[in-house]
């Protein structure tokens, strides 16, 4: 059930809206801006109704507060008062607000009008997570790759903690597609980034479908010890699910990787290390497959 937030000085109003609504949603109010904000930052709504006038703060500067916050400034908010003139409508909508209801308000208007906001939002939260998802996989495309390394990479930066990064490709997919087929394959991939995801799970960590059969995958605060351990561990664990290869290549699919790890410092870049990885990962194949190679400490 999509979650609604209605943030309303007079509880009657709110109660009101609340029955209006609470078939279809599940309804939070918010007595005062404050406590609306607080909510609102749980970043769990998918609509807000604001009241404009309220004790201490008001609603419009409430709203201004909310298109600040990156957690809240997505949400629409339809804005409720018993303002009717055309200014303060126009500055709710300068202001951000999708949408402009005035009291006395018909019941069967506003049900229609959250009804609308509510499907154009999951409308565009769809869209936004296609747009950065592999459909394949269900994981990171490369376009959020691109975006995603550069936060982590400078937040390590920032933090001064080491970075990984390592390259992960699937060993001998041409001969494993040629073998089984290619929708066989496709299971394959899919099997095996979900495997690596589930070992990546930490909130700094990040994992994207770089190309074909590889993938990229970042982590914060490992020593390079530790993180070539972990690899290593994702990398029996993908050998584990026990996928059939083709017999004269290796008994299951298999993956090699190549990483490296370093503290961010100023005059390096994320591209050089990727880099870095990337002929790691070519000594892997070099050396044999089905294994993980690690620069040495940079
Ligand atoms: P290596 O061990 O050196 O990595 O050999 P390889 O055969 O895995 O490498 P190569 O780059 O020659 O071939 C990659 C193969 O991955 C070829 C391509 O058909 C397959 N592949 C890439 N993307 C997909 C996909 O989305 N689905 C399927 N089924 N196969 C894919
Ligand atoms: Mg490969
Ligand atoms: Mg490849």
């Amino acid at each position: 059930m999509e979650k609604i937030l209605i943030v309303d000085d007079s509880a009657l109003q709110a109660a009101q809206l609340k029955s209006l609504l609470e078939d279809e949603y599940d309804v939070t109010i918010a007595e005062t801006a404050q406590d609306g904000l607080r909510h609102a930052k749980e970043g769990t709504f998918s609509l807000i109704l604001l009241d404009i006038i309220m004790p201490g703060m008001d609603g419009f500067t409430l709203l201004k507060k909310l298109q600040e916050e990156i957690i809240t400034q997505s949400v629409p908010v339809i804005l409720i008062t018993s303002l009717s003139d055309i200014q303060n409508e126009q500055q709710g909508l300068t202001l951000g607000a999708v949408d402009y209801i005035t009291k006395p308000f018909h019941p069967l208007i506003v049900k229609a009008r959250v009804n609308s906001q509510i499907k154009l939002y999951r409308y565009r939260k769809q869209v936004e997570y296609q747009s950065k998802t592999d459909q394949l996989t269900g994981i990171a495309n490369r376009r959020q790759h691109d975006l995603c390394s550069m936060m982590r990479w400078n937040e390590a930066s920032r933090l001064l903690t080491p970075f990984s990064v390592c390259m992960i490709d699937i060993d001998h997919f041409k001969i494993f597609n040629d073998t089984f087929g290619h929708p066989a394959g496709d299971k394959a991939l899919a099997a095996v980034a979900k495997t690596i995801s589930s070992y990546l799970q930490r909130s700094t960590d990040f994992l994207a479908r770089y190309g074909g059969e590889e993938f990229v995958a970042i982590l914060l605060g490992d020593s390079s010890g530790k993180a070539f351990r972990h690899l290593n561990k994702i990398r029996r664990e993908v050998e584990n699910l026990h996928i059939p290869h083709e017999p004269s290549i290796s008994k299951w699919v298999t993956v090699s990787i190549g990483g490296v790890t370093v503290i961010p410092q100023s005059e390096t870049s994320y591209a050089s290390y990727l880099k870095i990885a990337d002929t790691m990962l070519y000594n892997a194949k070099k050396q044999g497959r089905n294994r993980v190679v690690w620069a040495d400490e940079v």
